[in-house]
């Protein structure tokens, strides 16, 4: 017996509103041998993501919801430090996982494993550009948004995870591109790494329908929706006939204790004929070698970059997580959870 103790991060009380710290509670366990089938992997790094929020509500949805007193879950990318028997994996794989949020994880089938080549790019891109928010952004632009070579398109959070994949592939296949987010440093980034056409900060505009109208004289032909409210009402403002909202998030609604209103322009769909679609990434699993490919091509060719936002130490994901409801995050926000060899 090992005799390994890990510390997690569990459900304290369902948050109402904004989360804060008080929700989370820091537990220490022991862990458990793998049993037939299973690993042992000791966590290197984890992912936050504003999806969570939704689980932590105690609701019927597409993944069921976070437990009180429970470890929370999601990606992770750790090295296998034992396997039991028969199992798929071995000592010194490195795998991306389900089981988040902890120091040490038992996995087995259940927490999806996937084997990642720590020689192909740095192993914590699994869980951002090259990983579930990298597909999120191919899925949802080219086939809920029905993206043409040389259409335009507006981005909401758009340096982030997923939108700063969003806009270097819209740009690779000729498109104009132009970005929101929440300041000027994002903003500079977006025009001079990810070389969109024009970034808006949405924080400085005092008028953000009167910037989307500026920034798309043609109009929009495919808006990637992250973020909801004013951005989708500036966006159907602007939007082109037989334009294509992909509704991939509304991240300003995460925190809300009201519904909050549609937009008050929803009936120019009907004029405009556009088709707005909502989407959830694990039902487009099967586009991921079409992704790997596209990735592939633009990361060789330096058409590719993304920023990562990187808290230290398994105490302080729940500060990370917070963090991004305030914008704290530049790019994918990962916890560091233990050392980049674990065996
Ligand atoms: P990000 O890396 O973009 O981080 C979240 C960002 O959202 C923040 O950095 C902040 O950037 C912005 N933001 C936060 N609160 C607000 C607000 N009130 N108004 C405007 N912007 C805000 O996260 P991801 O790339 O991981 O996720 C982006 C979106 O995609 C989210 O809506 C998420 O839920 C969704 N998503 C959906 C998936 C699906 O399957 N449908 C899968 C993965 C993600 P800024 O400083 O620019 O304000």
């Amino acid at each position: 017996m090992r005799n390994l103790k890990s510390r997690e991060i569990h459900l304290k009380s369902r948050p109402v509103g904004m989360p804060t710290p008080a929700n989370f509670e820091l537990a220490e366990v022991a862990v458990p041998e793998p049993k037939d089938g299973e690993v042992l992997v000791r966590n290197i790094w984890m992912s936050v993501d504003p999806y969570m929020r939704g689980r932590m509500m105690d609701r019927e949805s597409y993944v069921p919801p976070f437990q009180i007193g429970q470890p929370l879950q999601g990606g992770a990318i750790g090295q296998v430090v034992a396997a039991g028997k028969g199992a798929t994996f071995g000592v010194g794989d490195y795998l991306n996982h389900m089981l988040g949020w902890r120091e040490y994880a038992v996995v087995g089938q259940a927490a999806m494993p996937q084997k990642v080549d720590p020689k192909l790019a740095p192993v914590q891109s699994f869980l951002g550009a090259l990983g579930m928010p990298g597909l999120t952004a191919y899925v949802g632009l080219f086939k809920i948004g029905a993206f043409k070579d040389g259409e335009t398109v507006f981005v909401s959070a758009a340096s982030g995870a997923v939108g700063a994949v969003v806009c270097q592939l819209a740009k690779a296949h000729g498109a104009y591109v132009v970005g929101s987010a929440g300041s000027d440093e994002k903003c500079d980034w977006l025009v001079k790494e990810a070389k969109i056409d024009k970034a808006i900060n949405y924080k400085k505009e005092k008028d953000l329908n009167a910037a989307v109208g500026a920034a798309f004289p043609k109009g929009i032909d495919v808006y990637f929706e992250n973020v909801g409210g004013a951005h989708l009402e500036a966006a159907i403002n602007h939007m082109r006939i037989h334009g294509r909202i992909a509704v991939c998030g509304m991240i300003e609604q995460y925190n809300n204790t009201t519904p909050a209103p549609g937009p008050a322009n929803f009936i120019m769909v009907v004029p405009k004929s556009l088709r707005i679609e909502g989407f959830i990434v694990s039902n487009h699993f099967n586009e991921l070698a079409k992704f790997h490919a596209e990735m592939g091509k633009l990361v060789a060719a330096g058409k590719m970059k993304w920023r990562e936002s990187v808290v230290d130490g398994i105490e302080n994901a729940p500060q990370a997580f917070l963090g991004l409801f305030k914008g704290d995050n530049f790019g994918k926000a990962l916890v560091k959870v233990g050392p980049d060899k674990a065996v």
